[in-house]
């Protein structure tokens, strides 16, 4: 397998051996440090210099374009060397304890640790690693990962600093568990069906089927993640809801394929894809490869943050049977497309991703990123608490210079899901549309996101076109660029100008009681309603919990 793989790179290597490098701001013994410093054992060095992974052309023009982000000349020693992972609250206690040891006290743990206990906690060792922790309070993957004070609402940290017992504690907690709402836009009617010949149906539980051409697999083996981002918004994956959407049977999916024709994609996501073992891998794409009936199905995308949390997955040949299996799908015309979730220039700018990302592209891997844009993380205030619009922009223009440097397409930007704490990752509409008209408006049009800054809603994707004046008052234009009904995207709709309104689906219509969808969605929402709960009805119903179950991740 190893020689396999290193010939089918090897020719196109050699095209860049002869390449003039811009500059020597990274050199072959800085390359030799940073394999050192990342501590790589013998097999992962062996794969970078077979496979020609490290070439300091790139990590040079990396380097010398963005010092200010770039943790690849670093060499402070990693605070982090024992685990892969620390998860849940015992994990975060360790992290805590580590970083005492080396004088950094985060502080707020109560805070931090209610956050915890109602969203969880996991870090991977290499993004504690990727966190400056000279100045960690200013640091993105920080803010991502740990929990910051202010995150939760009052309604439960007052309850819960209040309570006398533990069980009072856990009895605060679940409550608000189950009143956080990981299922927005009515994700739960999106579930698919197989109609059988006695007239049921059968729905795929592990399914979501809202755009034609677009089908979503939330596969068992990937209802988990590398790391944690306190934002998700499929939290209800991530800590083991009694809701979260999982698909056993990989056959139902082909079975449903072979009677929707419209489908050309399916995306695979959970949890996180990058889970997905090979041989579970191969059981979805072969039938896709050989049988006739699902010529339709031209691409298979995998949303996953590994590249950001673990890439180090991707540097052994343990990963060698899934990079055979790309090469498969890539001599068969199917386009493999990694969905990767990147939002900061820094998180890119390390030897560990570089590598992988370089690996996977080696074998037809077609890297794209999309991302939201979330608060503290990816969007920043000002000391007046108002957003600041061109510190803003600049980490998003930065960030599609470097997805440029390593050929990622930049797919897309949206804003943070109605999920969670999304009072603490949001901001208003009115400010994001300037940060990301200043994106927009700042790069090569090779290099701008593929659409415009989309908002997701029970009728579908949302894009912020802008503003406009009319009749002399301010306007937001607006435009589906994914919706339950495909024709309403053919029209740009107009509501009210508000600067404080941070949900699209709150925006108000312009010059008409409702939006011209508005009926049609509700019919549409109706009976997928009337279906489900008719299944529903006939289906075993599971007995509701008061304490939700804990996830085992
Ligand atoms: S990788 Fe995705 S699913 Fe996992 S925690 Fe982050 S946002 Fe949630």
């Amino acid at each position: 397998m190893k020689a396999m793989l290193n010939g089918t790179r090897s020719s196109s290597r050699k095209a860049g051996k002869t390449a003039a490098k811009v500059t020597d701001t990274v050199t072959a013994s800085d390359v030799l440090k940073m394999m050192d410093r990342y501590g790589y054992p013998a097999e992962t060095r062996d794969i970078i210099q077979s496979e020609r992974l490290l070439p300091a052309g790139v990590l040079s023009r990396l380097q010398a374009t963005y010092p200010q982000h770039s943790g690849l000349l670093e060499s402070r020693p990693f605070l982090f060397n024992d685990r892969a992972q620390y998860s849940g609250i015992e994990g975060f206690r360790e992290v805590i304890q580590i970083l005492a040891k080396n004088g950094i006290r985060i502080g707020d743990l109560p805070e931090r640790e209610l956050f915890v206990e109602v969203y969880r906690f996991k870090a991977s060792r290499h993004i504690l690693n990727t966190i400056n922790w000279n100045n960690y309070e200013q640091d993105s993957m920080y803010r991502l990962v740990f929990p910051q004070p202010g995150v939760m609402r009052k309604k439960v940290t007052e309850p819960y600093f209040a309570a006398k017992t533990d069980q009072q504690r856990q009895q605060v907690i679940a409550d608000y568990m189950a009143e956080t709402n990981p299922h927005d836009g009515h994700q739960l009617l999106n579930k698919p069906w197989l109609e059988k010949e006695d007239g049921g149906i059968e729905i795929l539980e592990g399914s979501q089927h809202k755009y034609p051409a677009c089908q979503l697999v939330f596969d068992k083996t990937t209802q988990n993640c590398f790391a944690f981002c306190t934002y998700c918004f499929r939290h209800a994956q991530v800590r083991g809801d009694d809701d979260m959407f999982i698909q056993e049977d990989i056959a139902q999916i082909h079975k449903y394929l072979r009677v929707h024709p419209e489908v050309t994609d399916i995306l695979i996501t959970g949890g996180d894809a990058g889970y997905l073992p090979a041989d579970r891998m191969r059981q979805y794409v072969m039938p896709i490869i050989e049988d006739p009936q699902l010529l339709h199905v031209r691409t298979v995308r995998i949303g996953s943050r590994m590249l950001t949390f673990q890439p180090e997955f991707i540097l052994s040949h343990k990963y060698d049977e899934m990079l055979e299996l790309f090469d498969t799908m890539r001599d068969n015309g199917v386009q493999f497309c990694w969905m990767a979730h990147l939002s900061t220039p820094r998180e890119l700018l390390n030897p560990s991703i570089l590598v992988a990302i370089r690996r996977l592209q080696d074998h037809g891997v077609v890297v794209r990123s999309q991302s939201p844009i979330t608060n503290h993380v990816s969007l920043f205030m000002d000391k007046n608490g108002v957003v600041d619009v061109d510190r803003s922009a600049q980490n998003w223009i930065d960030l599609a210079h470097v997805l440029a440097a390593l050929s990622i397409r930049f797919h897309s930007m949206y804003c943070a899901r109605h999920t969670g704490e999304h009072h603490y990752y949001t901001a208003p509409l009115a400010d994001i549309d300037k940060v990301f008209s200043k994106v927009f408006r700042s790069l090569a049009s090779l290099h701008r996101p593929s659409r415009y800054i989309t908002m997701t809603t029970s009728a579908g994707k949302l894009s912020l076109l802008g503003t406009a004046e009319v009749k002399g008052e301010k306007v937001f234009a607006l435009k589906f660029n994914e919706s339950r009904n495909m024709a309403w995207m053919d029209k740009v709709i107009l509501a009210k100008y508000d600067p404080k309104e941070t949900r699209v689906d709150k925006l108000v219509p312009f010059d008409t009681q409702k939006f011209f969808f508005e009926d049609e969605l509700k019919e549409i929402e109706d009976k997928l309603t009337e279906i489900h709960h008719k299944h529903l009805s006939t289906a075993e119903q599971k007995p509701a919990t008061t304490i939700p179950a804990k996830a085992g991740k």
